[in-house]
């Protein structure tokens, strides 16, 4: 591809990286990701993917900014009270890098619309606040053999992985989905949301920044891939820890007798 010159002025510190290079920037720009959930975690991701010319952002949340999101949800700003998160978060995206495109969808993901979807899609980067969504996403890429970065946050806790059990990076020996970490989401009440335990908004913004940089390694294939292991962010005591975690046999999804044979499950 030949960049304009406004391209490699915009790009030089990507370029220089022997990771990225040229071609490596190339492929970003033909990249598509689907980062789901504009919030917390969706919006430093969606501001980094975008700088980094990230060619196509597909963004789903069916929310309306509120004032109690502006603590930690960068992508939205005081003027956008009231107005859809798809709206104010493709207007971010465009006021960074005119290069991205972005589809919005101001819906929630559900069993009916998630194939088609996540079909456009070459990633899919989730950053949403809720059980359900996490475990629909995760099955959704599962069958869509697309890799899935996930995060999520509580309080000064956030928690990081990167799942491709069938989307081929080793297809002899493919790595663990969601479900065979966590089997099924916990009874209602167990876990308490962000809103109920409170989140430390700069905690986002590092477990956002850190899947975006993930995100970039799976498009790029450079580095060493989560797959098949669980970051997790200690915020209070400033600790990381890395904990590898296998495919389970007797996954539910993705298991050697799966059960869960397509998404009707989420119905
Ligand atoms: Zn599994």
């Amino acid at each position: 591809m030949n960049f304009t010159e406004e391209q490699i002025n915009r790009y030089a510190r990507h370029i220089l990286l022997p990771e990225v290079g040229g071609n490596g920037q190339a492929q970003l720009l033909k990249s598509k990701v689907l980062v789901v959930g504009a919030g917390g975690l969706g919006s430093p991701l969606i501001l980094y993917l975008a700088a980094a010319g990230v060619g196509k952002i597909g963004v789903i949340d069916d929310d309306l900014v509120d004032l109690s999101n502006l603590q930690r949800q960068i992508v939205h700003h005081t003027g956008d009270i009231s107005r859809p998160k798809v709206e104010s978060a493709a207007e971010s995206i465009l006021a960074i890098n005119p290069d991205v495109k972005v589809e919005k969808f101001m819906k929630r993901l559900n069993a009916s619309n998630a194939m088609q979807i996540i079909a456009g899609y070459d990633l899919v980067a989730d950053g949403s606040d809720n059980f359900s969504t996490r475990f629909l996403v995760n099955d959704a890429c599962y069958f869509a053999k697309k890799p899935l970065v996930s995060a999520a946050i509580l309080r000064f806790d956030a928690q990081l992985a990167t799942y491709r059990p069938s989307s081929g990076i080793n297809e002899s020996d493919p790595g663990p989905c969601y479900r065979c970490v966590f089997r099924e989401p916990p009874p209602p009440g167990q876990v308490p949301s962000c809103a109920e335990a409170g989140v430390l908004g700069a905690m986002c913004g590092m477990a956002g920044s850190f899947q975006a940089t993930e995100v970039i390694k799976e498009l790029l294939n450079v580095g060493e891939s989560l797959d098949g292991s669980f970051l997790v962010f200690d915020g209070l005591s400033a600790e990381i820890r890395k904990i590898k975690v296998n495919r389970d046999p007797d996954c539910p999804l993705c298991g050697e007798r799966p059960s869960i044979k397509d998404l009707s499950i989420h119905e």
